[in-house]
């Protein structure tokens, strides 16, 4: 059965005395320890009559308590709601009311953006507070209250593999958030098929930067605990943090948006003749320009790994390129396949098709939209049959994002469906000119989005952030892509801002800066 307790079940008989987790102040706990908390937690989730497909909500950045949060839950055959911290309380009133969660945990640091909103809570009876060192008023201390419960085995809850494990909210990078629905079995085979790309081991060190709500740190919980790896956690995007801890704890793996990476290099720069570090590969949901990578690669000896995938499909599914000694391949070839977004991840399948649901040339330049097959595609979207309807067809998931196919299946991601700019007739990828900007020596940061047009409905449109010390005008800008790029694809417009808005795992909200610009 893949269930997901037995990864930790698993870590615990294997590698019960190593460090499982180092906390956010440096305490660590082995995975035997982990394991008396975790059933601390599920005695006390059903002391609150938390039942099998009861759904509990956590409201936290990346913490011990959220961690184990996932482990007790799971123990007591309840589905984990994890929510994005940067949300607005009428948000998280929609979320946990939509849920119909039971229990909300929260960061002792997140709680006021609860607390407005409390009366309109129509579900929620219990709200515990991590970080709390004792009962407040009427906040319940999660340290207090995980004391009084028993730490003994958990009789187990049982489940079937299709039962729901997760109901993760998406990014809302488009809209307004769904509830994907993910089964233990959706979990627990695409964190095999992780734990094989990212050739995962106990020697690994995990630093967690990547937000757990955020379709569960892309599932990493699961498959850095079921190889009894050691997890670092990291509460807050603060390069210089993360650059401390990575020496001091030996990290040698982490996952992250590109640009959270480019600000820790930026710093790293600074700071490199004092690092001594063991990283060995870093993963990102998007591709820096080449020259990044090579400078990662070459410099400082972090191999780079890009992965796609989206929540709806657990969330992996292509995977780039990770070396192998005399594979055969040319440094050219190399940083190509490194920028190019990937091959099928073991157990998807993935295709790219045109309106009509016909593949598309396998000729690298015929777009289409990727659909996805396999293990990791949800169940559906929670409350949700006609979206769900609408999205899994035939067992394919459509994605919405378009992209275009090479010869030997290798896929690009050109852009998403609705960042798509249509200039004349021609189809333009808003990320192809932020990858021609991103070159530009200037250029800190860019987004490219659609401006209306009378005469050809659609043009270009570049909003950058500049990095600092440096100045570039409007007109140099555009004229720069005008040296990379066929005219009808060049910004008729440049914007400079001091910074972009951003989800909470560092994606730019396009439609946010569409309404601003
Ligand atoms: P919403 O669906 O609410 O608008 P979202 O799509 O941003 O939000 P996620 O599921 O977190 O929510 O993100 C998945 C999306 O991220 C993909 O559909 C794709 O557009 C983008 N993405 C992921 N990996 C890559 C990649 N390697 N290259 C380019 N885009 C990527
Ligand atoms: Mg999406």
């Amino acid at each position: 059965s893949l269930i997901l307790t037995e990864f930790l079940d698993r870590a615990v008989h294997l590698y019960g005395k190593k460090p499982a987790i180092i906390d956010e102040y440096g305490t660590r706990y082995t995975y035997e320890d982990i394991n008396k908390r975790v059933n601390s937690l599920s005695y006390g989730l059903s002391s609150l009559d938390v039942q099998k497909g009861d759904r509990v909500a956590y409201l936290a950045p990346n913490t011990l308590e959220m961690y184990e949060g996932f482990y007790g839950i799971f123990q007591v055959g309840g589905i984990m709601v994890s929510l994005n911290t940067r949300l607005l309380p009428s948000d998280y009133v929609y979320i946990l009311n939509h849920s119909e969660s039971k229990v909300l945990f929260v960061d002792h640091e997140l709680v006021h953006l609860i607390e407005p909103v409390r009366d309109q809570l129509k579900t929620i009876e219990k709200i515990i507070v991590h970080g709390l060192t004792e009962n407040e008023n009427d906040l319940i201390s999660y340290d207090e209250w995980l004391k009084t419960y028993p730490s003994t085995t958990f009789p187990r809850v049982l489940l079937s593999e299709n039962d729901v494990s997760t109901l993760l909210y998406t990014s809302g990078t488009t809209g307004n958030p769904k509830g994907v629905m993910l089964t233990h079995r959706n979990n627990y085979l695409h964190a095999l098929s992780a734990m094989h790309h990212l050739r995962v081991s106990d020697r690994d060190v995990l630093m967690h930067i990547l937000p757990m709500f955020h379709v569960n740190g892309w599932g990493s919980p699961f498959y850095y605990t079921a190889n009894g790896s050691t997890q670092v956690m990291q509460k807050k995007v603060d390069p210089k943090v993360i650059l401390e801890k990575m020496e001091k704890y030996g990290v040698t793996v982490m996952h992250m948006a590109p640009t959270v990476l480019q600000s820790i290099m930026d710093n790293y720069e600074n700071v490199k003749p004092k690092i001594e570090q063991n990283v060995r590969i870093v993963v990102a949901g998007a591709a820096p320009p080449k020259a990044f990578i090579k400078q990662l690669e070459e410099d400082i000896g972090w191999e780079f790994y890009q992965v796609y995938g989206m929540t709806e499909s657990s969330p992996l599914t292509l995977a780039s390129y990770i070396s192998s000694e005399d594979d055969g391949v040319d440094d050219d070839e190399y940083y190509e396949m490194k920028v190019k977004t990937g091959y099928e991840m073991i157990g998807s399948q993935v295709r790219v098709v045109d309106e009509l649901g016909n593949d598309v040339e396998k000729d690298g330049k015929e777009v289409g939209e990727i659909i996805v097959k396999g293990p990791g595609v949800m169940k559906g979207y929670w409350k949700d049959e006609e979206q769900t309807n609408a999205t899994i067809i035939d067992g394919w998931l459509h994605t919405g994002d378009m992209g275009t196919m090479d010869e030997d299946r290798r896929i690009r991601v050109v852009d998403r469906k609705k960042d798509i700019i249509i200039s004349g007739g021609e189809n333009i990828s808003s990320i192809e000119i932020e990858n021609v900007l991103y070159d530009h020596p200037a250029v800190q940061e860019v987004a490219v989005i659609a401006t209306p047009h009378e005469k050809w409905g659609e043009t270009p449109h570049a909003v950058v952030v500049l990095r600092s010390g440096h100045e570039v005008t409007e007109q140099q800008l555009i004229d720069f892509t005008r040296e990379h790029l066929a005219h009808f694809k060049c910004p008729r417009m440049v914007t400079i801002m001091d910074e972009l808005p951003k989800t909470a795992s560092g994606k730019i909200l396009k439609v946010q800066l569409r309404e601003y610009v």
